[in-house]
């Protein structure tokens, strides 16, 4: 199959979060299940040239915005095994000549143009395509474009949610200017925002839901989530539940050359699930060591906890600070990495971090950093998830392969990854974490105070359970074998 995915992001190049690692995990398997792959994202004026192989250029073609027209080169390239096409602009509004991917008043104009150039390229192309992929609301657009506006052999559609939280919004005007009727748009094909608010609002992503042929999110449990009420900061289900035939739900995998003990280079040892667990459990010992030089933490026995996270609502910052001081209160040391692009929330933990500066049970550390993140992956024996939702989450996966247990509150990937070690549901071999149900203080306490007695008075079944957890399988194999079967199916 020829399948062609739209992005906004490709790890490592072009990451802001889980999204980029998916498109490379999910691109590089299938392509090497034989498919062929290729991925458009916008040419970002950060992009390290050095980790672009075989660069050249393939071809400069026009796109209008308000009738005016703009050159743009398409660039194709190998990164990671994959085909990647990245798309230059040559636009007034430098709208890829920026220091970061999202976070622009006009991030909505800057994907609405990047959705049409990218059509325009496939148009020109005039190539066969079985599957068109689109990922999130910046590119949702381009079903509506495909179907409306352009004449490209494309036999289906597929739109990916990855959040459903953002869904980007825009105005009449804003489709006119990519040459949709706006005003059509957003009376006669009722693709106005659910808010009552603000009824001129044209919702992107609800116009990918209502144009693919085909829509998943990255969770089974997510994709039940979002076709109830309007439980988590979304109002789709309405929408969704019109289209309920289509939509389904695919776990997502982690990339295993990136995440692996046994090879990673930030470590102070590598370890491996074939070890005993007499070594693995030193080389755990050795990542806490080496952060406790560094930061001068405290060289306590009891559990290591943590978080490595985006402080944001879907992550429940208010469960991050109650975990943190009930972890410190029962004698733990608290790994907090991670930063708020939210002035208030970042202001708090800006306190919280004043509070416990002296503090040498805890580390509050205010950055994005890949490096350390793996090192407190291998240092941390229980790794805190009290999200409020959670389409998949990646974090738990990562910390897994590192031997680090999961406390997590049950809710979307969540769910459908981690077992509680007491439910008697599930075969004890499968049981994985401690979870939570409620976004409630109490009752993630509760899950914390059985994970620290677990570790601390039942020695053999923790370490049955740290080897366990570094066994499980959560490559790309088997979630781009469900993906291939998704396209046969919408392609024929
Ligand atoms: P989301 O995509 O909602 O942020 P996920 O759990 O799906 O959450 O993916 C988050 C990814 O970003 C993981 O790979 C995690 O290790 C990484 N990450 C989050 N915060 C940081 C940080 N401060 N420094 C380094 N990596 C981080």
């Amino acid at each position: 199959m020829r399948i062609v995915q739209l992005s906004t992001e490709f790890a490592p190049i072009a990451k802001a979060g889980g999204l980029g690692e998916v498109i490379v995990g999910l691109s590089r398997e299938l392509t090497k299940l034989g498919q062929t792959v290729e991925i458009i994202i916008p040419k970002y004026k950060f992009i390290d040239p050095l980790q672009i192989e075989r660069i050249k250029k393939d071809t400069d073609f026009e796109c209008t915005e308000k009738n005016i027209s703009h050159k743009n080169s398409m660039w194709i390239s190998e990164v990671e095994d994959c085909k990647l096409l990245l798309l230059e602009t040559f636009h007034p509004a430098d709208y890829f000549n920026r220091d970061h991917i999202y976070g622009y008043p006009d991030d909505v104009l800057r994907f609405l143009y990047f959705a049409k150039a990218a059509l325009e390229y496939l148009k020109k192309q005039n190539k066969p395509i079985d599957v068109l992929h689109l990922h999130d609301w910046p590119v949702a657009i381009a079903a509506v474009l495909a179907k409306d506006i352009f004449q490209i052999p494309i036999k289906s559609i597929l739109l990916t949610i990855h959040n459903a939280a953002y869904q980007g919004l825009c105005a009449v005007h804003d489709l006119d200017a990519i040459g949709l009727n706006g005003a059509k748009y957003l009376v006669q094909e009722k693709l106005q925002d659910d808010n009552p608010k603000y009824p001129l609002t044209i919702n992107l992503l609800k116009g990918g839901i209502v144009y693919a042929d085909a829509v998943n999110t990255v969770s089974p449990s997510y994709a039940k989530e979002m076709l109830k009420e309007a439980s988590f900061q979304h109002a789709l289900h309405i929408t969704l539940n019109q289209h309920k035939d289509k939509v389904s739900g695919i776990l997502n995998g982690i990339d295993q050359k990136l995440w692996n003990p046994m090879e990673d280079p930030h470590l102070a040892k590598q370890y491996s699930f074939k070890d005993s667990i007499a070594s693995i459990l030193v080389a755990k010992q050795e990542a806490k060591k080496k952060l406790q030089k560094q930061f001068h933490l405290a060289d306590e026995k009891l559990p290591w906890i943590g978080s490595i996270t985006r402080i944001v609502y879907q992550k429940n910052p208010k469960l991050l600070e109650q975990g943190l001081r009930y972890a410190i209160q029962k004698g733990c040391n608290f790994l907090l990495l991670g930063s708020s692009p939210d002035p208030s929330i970042q202001k708090h933990f800006d306190l919280l971090k004043q509070e416990f500066e002296k503090n040498t049970q805890s580390l509050i550390h205010f950055a994005y950093n890949e490096a350390l993140a793996h090192e407190i992956y291998a240092a941390l024996d229980f790794l805190l998830i009290p999200s409020v939702y959670e389409p998949c989450g990646l974090s738990q996966l990562i910390a897994m392969r590192y031997g680090t247990i999961p406390i997590v509150r049950s809710t979307g990937g969540l769910k459908d990854t981690v077992f509680d070690n007491q439910d008697h549901l599930t075969p004890l071999q499968e049981r994985n974490g401690f979870t939570f149900q409620n976004s409630d203080t109490s009752e993630m306490e509760n899950s914390l105070e059985r994970a620290i007695d677990f570790y601390r008075q039942e020695t053999a079944s923790y370490q049955s359970m740290v080897r366990r957890i570094m066994k499980l399988n959560f490559s790309w194999q088997k979630p781009a074998q469900e993906y291939l079967r998704l396209y046969q199916k919408i392609a024929n």
